[in-house]
């Protein structure tokens, strides 16, 4: 008898014989093939009897006895063709298999089936073309008479083949152990592990499939959430600089500073702040819509760590976001002795210096030695050859977690070892519990407000036939001295899909509508330094309108930008639309959101609509989240996203009964020995989800 962790052709011939595509599938062993839940199930626990039965769309279930049954040659279509009638003695219906060799060899006249299939109805009456099928046995049936469950496939496997094959493989989901302590369970009335497993493929009714889902989706979500209790307790017991707070030169600091900070940015700051006294190393997300401010408070961050004497790190997605970054804080730090670097594959900066002044090498010992007190690069800096001296503080603009693994690499690069502290900023709006998940072992500061005067931006679905009037708006705008981003989905012109490109709608527009002004365009195939150029020409209003792809996504900052007018808007989702609405109303004047939908778009998806209605991006993930689940929330595949495969993060009850049993479980087991089958469970499952890193 094979027992759970044999290999799955262990369990029988079907099994041995389907094992290369249950591999494909990744199922080696019989535990990964009861831990492979079906992706939905299939009632037939109703049987329609024959004369009930008429055409429907819907497949049901039937029964009756073998009439007739034949098999021919078909002569137009070159196929075997089996032929029945299936009888109950009230009423008969025909039956009719497509190309399957062996019907014959396995029924015969006078057998009892189950037949499941849609019915469709002609002049000779009722058909069913080919039904799945079973033969009713004194055993209980597999396939039928019950709800059945519904598997995602691979090649050379069907539905009939992994039922068949789990059913022979539940009696060892008796050797699995609850990793759950059993008052656990019972405070929530949850199923054993062993039952939910069985339950999860073939549940008896609805009632009981509800309670194995919830008993299995907390599960995920526990696991998840006495991981990130993990980390923190880890993280709480490394040690770090500590950077007492020295509040007359921060505030100084402040004063200087072009505008006066808002109230969040302040607590958002403050907050930082205090985490960088502690000891251990701050672990904390900076939250704020896109234009909320978010630099401004790194850079008082950074300020602190500088005052302490420490190095600080900035790191951001793209080259332009660097490029803007340096330049932001060297405006921030004008006047004081801070210096600045820029790093990055291509480039490297210090103090004015040119990089045929300083090669690479030279700045490399320079950073070595302490000479940068703040360091702007790519998110792969941390792959570079650099080293860092004193570095106590990371910042990392536009990117959700850091992993593990990153950590690690930053505290080898720095030459004393330090654990730095960790700060990530983001304008993706995050509903509740998927924050609650995702990032259950970061702190989390939120901007709300945003800076004074800002006007909210007017979103508006544009219909073709009025192009040539937003292009007159456009360019009114122009004459008042704004400027324009026009977004596009593609670079190269495709004549298959009519999406806009890059290059088209630069063409058609420096030659067309906008011929008096300056038209640039903007793409990820450019050069750094061309694109570098690009922005920098924006940013000092030499270009009136920048055409570009989805390269101006995030952070780009440029205040006199009034107007963003995206083509083929129904290609983006709408948290990537919304960080392109962010590029405008970043300065006191009133901005505008043009969308275009593809032409060949007949009906406008429900998405633009509500992008047009709703600004407030931490309302669009809401209403993103209902759409379409949190798997496609942006940024969230780029982020490391745990596998649940049941849990649904829109469950707000499950995921805080799961954040709130596993504080009450870290708090009741500080030492990690009172449970040691949780722990261990705990840690083989993060072994094995190495997409956490
Ligand atoms: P994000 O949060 O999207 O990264 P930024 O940090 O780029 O936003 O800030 C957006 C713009 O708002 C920048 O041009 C910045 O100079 C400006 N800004 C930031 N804080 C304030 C403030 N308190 N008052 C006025 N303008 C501000
Ligand atoms: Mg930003």
């Amino acid at each position: 008898m094979a027992t759970i962790d044999d290999a799955v052709a262990g369990l029988s011939a079907l099994a041995k014989k389907l094992s290369p595509a249950l591999k494909r599938l990744g199922i080696e062993t019989i535990r990964d093939l009861l831990l492979y839940f079906p992706v939905g199930h299939e009632d037939r626990t109703r049987l329609t009897p024959l004369r009930e039965l008429h055409g429907q769309f819907d497949p049901v279930t039937t029964k009756g006895r073998i009439e007739l049954l034949q098999s021919k040659r078909s002569f137009y279509r070159k196929q075997i063709i089996c032929e029945g009638v299936v009888g109950d003695g009230t009423s008969s219906l025909r039956v009719v298999w497509f190309g399957n060799k062996f019907i014959h060899h396995i029924l015969k006249v006078g057998d009892e089936v189950y037949l499941t299939g849609r019915v469709t109805e002609d002049r000779y009456g009722l058909q069913m073309s080919s039904p799945e099928f079973e033969k009713v046995n004194k055993e209980e049936s597999i396939h039928h008479a019950k709800i059945v469950p519904r598997y995602a496939l691979t090649k050379n496997i069907t539905q009939r083949h992994l039922r068949s094959i789990m059913t022979s493989a539940l009696p060892t989901a008796s050797e699995l152990v609850d990793w759950i302590p059993h008052t656990l369970r019972d405070r929530h009335g949850f199923m054993l592990l062993s039952d939910a497993i069985t339950k999860i493929h073939f549940p008896k009714d609805f009632k009981e499939l509800r309670l194995a889902s919830k008993r299995l989706a907390f599960d995920e979500l526990f696991r998840v959430q006495l991981r990130a209790g993990l980390t923190r307790r880890e993280l709480h017991s490394t040690t770090a600089v500590s950077i007492s707070i020295q509040e007359t030169l921060l505030k100084e600091w402040v004063l200087k500073l072009p505008f006066t900070l808002t109230d969040d940015q302040k607590k958002s700051a403050w907050q930082i702040i205090q985490d960088m006294t502690r000891g251990y190393p701050m672990n904390r997300m900076l939250a704020g819509d896109v234009g909320s401010g978010k630099t401004a408070v790194a850079a008082l961050v950074i300020q602190h760590s500088h005052l302490g004497g420490y190095l600080s790190v900035l790191m951001a997605p793209t080259d332009i976001l660097v490029r803007q970054h340096f330049e932001t804080l060297q405006k921030l730090f004008a006047g004081t002795e801070c210096t600045i670097g820029l790093y990055t594959r291509t480039q490297h900066l210090f103090c004015g210096m040119t990089q045929e002044e300083m090669t690479k090498k030279e700045f490399i010992k320079l950073l070595k030695k302490g000479a940068v007190d703040i360091l702007v690069g790519t998110h792969a800096l941390i792959y570079e050859p650099v080293e860092f001296h004193k570095l106590a503080l990371v910042v990392v603009d536009e990117q959700h977690r850091f992993g593990v693994g990153q950590r690690r690499k930053l505290k080898e690069r720095s030459v004393e070892k330090y654990a730095p502290h960790f700060l990530s900023m983001t304008a993706t709006p995050i509903p509740r519990t998927v924050a609650l998940t995702l990032y259950g072992e970061l702190d989390v500061s939120v901007i709300k407000e945003k800076p004074k005067g800002r006007k909210p931006i007017i979103t508006r679905i544009a219909a073709e036939q009025n192009r040539d009037v937003a292009y007159a708006f456009i360019a009114n705008q122009i004459d008042r001295g704004r400027q324009v981003f026009v977004v596009c989905p593609l670079i190269d012109p495709s004549d298959e899909l009519e999406v806009s490109s890059v290059e088209e709608t630069y063409v058609v527009l420096k030659d067309g509508p906008f011929k008096k002004y300056a038209v640039a365009m903007l793409h990820g195939k450019m050069k750094p330094s061309e694109k570098e150029e690009i922005m920098k020409k924006m940013v000092a209003r030499e270009i009136d309108v920048l055409v570009a792809t989805s390269v101006i996504e995030v952070g780009v900052d440029v205040q006199n930008a009034s107007v963003m007018m995206i083509e083929g808007a129904e290609r983006f989702g709408l948290a990537q639309l919304h960080q392109f609405r962010g590029r405008i109303g970043r300065a006191q004047h009133q901005s505008y959101c043009i969308l275009f939908p593809s032409v060949a778009v007949r009906h406008i998806p429900e998405r633009l609509s509500i992008f047009e209605k709703i600004n407030d991006g931490f309302v669009l993930a809401e209403r993103d989240l209902e759409l379409r689940g949190a798997g496609d929330l942006y940024g969230i595949q780029q982020s490391g996203f745990p596998d649940l495969k049941i849990a649904q993060l829109s469950d707000i009850e499950l995921v805080e009964l799961a954040t709130l049993e596993a504080t009450r479980i870290i708090n009741e087991d500080p030492e990690l020995n009172k449970y040691p089958e949780l722990w261990t469970s705990v840690k083989e499952w993060e072994e094995g989800s190495v997409h956490m890193e």
